[in-house]
């Protein structure tokens, strides 16, 4: 493919207007969610052959998130559209200022594999909304979901102004090469790290959706059979491969102890005593990935799971207690099935642990103390938090998403998408009445008030 002559093709249908336009955009939207309606059965047969997925839990993180966004912005694009009126000082008067959010042109969307339909369509509605063209990347690790898209894109949605491009690092890099005018990338820091760089030679804005490790701290207060199943809900989700998947429990030892035992029970609630064959239980995304989380486990002691099998990439839910501090365990993201438990004295250690660290993507704390919310909520910067849940601030479209720090810069979700994907214009409007003279050269009358 000539990704040269493709997106001088998008930028010339940018340039005839045509993405401006309001029912161009509500269009657009609308074939997303009927793209992922109508091919429901095909992407939950692609993401269960990627990831292994349950069908109940791709309906409920790709199909329907996909669509939700959908509906969120279609309802809202009007308004969201409109110039915004703001004050005109008495120096620029008569006039009238608004601010009008413009598009900014042909944008790369860059999606990862862990939830591979919702990190290309989610970000692209953002960008139609905004009213872009776009090219999109899926990840190659996830190829039956890319090859999905590949086909079902150019069927519902403008071929001159969207487009999907499969590949892996040869057509990334290429890709990069070109002048696009915004990026958004979803993935790990080291890549971000290559994408930024590239932006940098054409000045190109850049979104990233990085990752991190995300801490919970669980308090005696907590309600510890909601607790554990709240964040055995979050862990185990996909296997543990989500960015904002809880990746470590802080708690004390009292607390940690019943903890361990209420996430047991949760473990056969959620995917009986052989989650091997549970239904409701995924797969890691290759042996790569396999190999590098059975690894982890090397000379630890797991209290619960550690079973694991290479060749069908599975990982039992498994915690680990007090995992050495240096291991890869605790320092590398695990994005993975492996849940470490440290044992802290209080709350204050457990905030200093976190602020010694990476900033993360998200932070949980689970706690009935309005003091220790409060003060999680001052003092731990995260992309995003939950008091007593995890995830779950995602499921709030009002609620933009994105990181801090090393998990990444850039928001999206509602609103946040549509402000993502577009330039904020000033404008001052004047008509033609003459303005006072004191404003022009020669300055003698302003002389005198210096
Ligand atoms: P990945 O391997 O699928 O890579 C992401 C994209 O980068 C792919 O499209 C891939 O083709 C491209 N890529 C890979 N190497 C490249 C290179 N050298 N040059 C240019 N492009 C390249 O995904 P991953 O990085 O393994 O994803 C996991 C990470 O993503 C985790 O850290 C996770 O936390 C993070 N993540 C973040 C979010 C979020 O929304 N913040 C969501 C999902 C995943």
């Amino acid at each position: 493919m000539d990704f040269q002559l493709l997106i001088e093709q998008h930028r010339n249908c940018f340039n005839t207007n045509k993405t401006l336009n309001y029912a161009w955009r509500i269009e657009q939207l609308l074939q997303i969610k009927k793209l992922v309606q109508e091919n429901d059965t095909l992407l939950y047969q692609a993401l269960s052959q990627d990831l292994g997925k349950p069908t109940v839990e791709s309906w409920l993180t790709e199909v329907s998130y996909v669509a939700g966004e959908v509906d969120y912005a279609v309802k809202r694009l009007k308004r969201w559209m409109k110039p915004k009126r703001v004050k005109t000082p008495i120096v620029a008067q008569p006039g009238r200022s608004f601010v009008q959010a413009e598009p900014l042109g042909v944008v790369l969307i860059i999606g990862a594999w862990n939830y591979p339909v919702q990190l290309i369509l989610a970000p692209l509605v953002a960008a139609i909304s905004a009213g872009n063209c776009a090219i999109l990347k899926p990840s190659e690790l996830s190829p039956a979901v890319s090859k999905v898209l590949a086909d079902l894109v150019p069927k519902y949605l403008d071929p001159q102004a969207i487009s999907v491009v499969e590949g892996a690092v040869e057509e990334t890099t290429a890709l990069l090469q070109l002048q696009f005018d915004h990026i958004m990338y979803t993935g790990n820091g080291a890549v971000a790290r290559i994408i930024m760089a590239a932006a940098a030679k054409h000045l190109t804005p850049v979104t990233l959706e990085l990752g991190g490790k995300s801490p919970v701290y669980v308090d005696e207060t907590a309600d510890i059979e909601i607790t554990a199943q709240r964040i055995a809900w979050g862990k185990w989700l996909n296997a543990g491969q989500t960015c904002i998947a809880p990746d470590y429990i802080l708690t004390n030892q009292q607390t940690g102890q019943l903890l361990i035992e209420a996430l047991k029970k949760q473990i056969i609630k959620m995917f009986g005593s052989e989650p091997k064959l549970s239904d409701s239980y995924g797969r890691i995304v290759n042996e790569r990935h396999c190999q590098r989380l059975i690894d982890y486990l090397t000379d630890l002691d797991p209290i619960i799971g550690g079973e694991h099998d290479l060749e069908s990439k599975y990982i039992a839910p498994t915690v680990v207690l007090n995992p050495p501090l240096d291991s890869k365990l605790m320092t590398e993201e695990i994005f993975g099935a492996i849940l470490p438990i440290l044992i802290v004295n209080n709350f204050n250690e457990a905030k200093s642990f976190i602020r010694k660290r990476d900033k993360p993507l998200s932070a949980y704390l689970f706690s009935k103390d309005e003091h220790q919310q409060q003060s999680w909520v001052n003092e731990i910067s995260a992309g995003s938090q939950c008091l007593n849940d995890v995830i779950m601030f995602n499921a709030v479209p009002e609620l933009p998403f994105g990181g801090v720090g090393p998990s990444g810069f850039g928001q999206y979700s509602g609103k946040a998408g549509f402000d993502n994907f577009s330039h904020q214009k000033s404008v001052l409007k004047r008509p033609f009445i003459k303005d006072l003279p004191i404003r022009f050269a020669p300055y003698t009358k302003l002389k005198l008030l210096v």
